[in-house]
């Protein structure tokens, strides 16, 4: 018979021993927790890793403890919100940055709103080789992790950046020059990682007549209440 595993022992010998800063075992601790490309989070794609996250639960799984596969570097912001749930269908499980892969075809989607000044909003459009269960995970997965809210605001201070030099490219050379630029940014993010927010974000804005027409100036120079009641008066 097998001896029953103490969670509770389990948790013990983590944090004590494979975890704790001096212990022999720290170092693979750290070669998991330093593992992904400039030290940031696998699950947002966004804030820098803080700490090891147990994919499946610590407390309901003891037994996968200090299994590697269960080990997954994690900001602290992920760590908590996955914490805060507890899956119960394959559906709601979050991905796993190691055993997921989602294929290097585009599915995260980002769609410009023609407002003063411009909005983005991201959406996730399932690729062909996912399946159901695939899909509704990246969905959740989204969700779980507060994507969405941490991609628009990123977007949103990404185009603030850029707004004075598009200005400068609008003056010279028109739309078609704005299309242009904003597809060379596209390029060189999509070669790094097809679906990061700035992927998404400068393929829905080349791709946005309305924003290569008038919308790239209306990020720094919103109109004014009255002015846009005017124009659409005016309509
Ligand atoms: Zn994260």
């Amino acid at each position: 018979m097998t001896a029953a595993i103490d969670a509770a022992l389990m948790g013990i010998i983590y944090k004590n021993h494979f975890a704790r800063q001096g212990s022999p075992s720290r170092v693979l601790y750290d070669r998991i927790r330093m593992a992904p490309e400039f030290s940031l989070c696998p699950l947002c794609g966004q804030r820098i890793v803080a700490t090891v996250d147990h994919y499946l639960p610590q407390s309901r799984f003891p037994a996968l403890n200090l299994t590697p596969a269960n080990l997954v570097p994690a900001c602290s912001d992920c760590n908590k919100r996955k914490l805060a749930t507890v899956p119960a269908r394959a559906e709601d499980q979050t991905l796993h940055p190691y055993f997921d892969d989602l294929g290097n075809e585009r599915w995260l989607i980002a769609s410009i709103q023609p407002s003063s000044p411009p909005t983005v909003s991201f959406d996730i459009r399932a690729a062909k080789i996912w399946d159901e269960i695939l899909t509704a995970r990246v969905r959740n997965h989204f969700v779980v992790m507060g994507l969405s809210e941490l991609y628009v605001a990123q977007a949103a201070s990404e185009l603030a950046d850029i707004s004075y030099g598009l200005e400068g490219v609008g003056d010279t050379a028109g739309p078609v020059g704005i299309r242009q630029h904003l597809d060379a940014q596209f390029r060189s993010c999509q070669a790094r990682d097809p679906n990061s927010w700035k992927t998404a974000l400068y393929e829905g804005l080349r791709d946005s007549d309305w924003f290569c027409d008038e919308g790239f100036g209306l990020i720094r120079n919103p109109r004014q209440a009255n002015e846009q009641a005017m124009g659409h008066a005016l309509l």
